[in-house]
């Protein structure tokens, strides 16, 4: 979650070969040494992944408001994935609102305050994840980066499942207000 540009943190770069699992998404990516974490929850390599991935999309999202819209869906996405133990998993009450009850992500802002009040710690979190920001970054070079968020996003709230009763119920009274 920070804008903070890093050095070279393109992980697949280098050829290095020491390589750390994410302790949030799971994701094997090459140590980048000297690269610290840029989110609470992932590994530098993770994070700065992430950062380089959505780069453009930054670059953008002030002048277009579908691309902050995208933005922030990915944000989320990758924010949900990278909770810390005890925390509030406001990240998927979120990906509630966008993929299920069709609201327009750039109401984040707005909503922020209720959905902080109304996240739930679910005490079940998913233990594997179907699609992570390297699968993403793998796929970049033959399907547009659109689409490729929208389909980690769904894929991160199916895998979500076990705790969507709590998370639906979040969102709603978020709505409500
Ligand atoms: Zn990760």
């Amino acid at each position: 979650m920070s804008d903070t540009d890093t050095a070279n943190p393109d992980p697949l770069a280098g050829g290095a070969l020491e390589t750390t699992a994410c302790p949030g998404c799971g994701a094997v990516l090459a140590v980048v040494p000297g690269l610290a974490s840029a989110h609470p929850g992932a590994s530098p390599s993770c994070a700065g992944l992430f950062a380089v991935t959505v780069r453009g999309l930054r670059e953008e999202a002030a002048q277009d408001v579908q691309t902050a819209s995208l933005l922030q869906l990915a944000t989320d996405a990758y924010d949900a994935q990278h909770l810390l133990d005890d925390e509030p998993a406001a990240a998927a009450v979120r990906l509630c609102l966008w993929l299920e009850r069709d609201v327009d992500p750039l109401r984040a802002g707005d909503l922020a305050g209720r959905v902080a009040d109304a996240a739930p710690r679910p005490q079940i979190r998913p233990g594997r994840w179907t699609t992570t920001v390297a699968d993403l970054a793998a796929d970049l070079d033959v399907v547009d980066l659109p689409t490729l968020i929208r389909s980690w996003a769904d894929a991160v709230w199916i895998d979500w499942a076990p705790a969507h009763p709590a998370l639906r119920t979040a969102g709603a009274s978020a709505l409500a207000g």
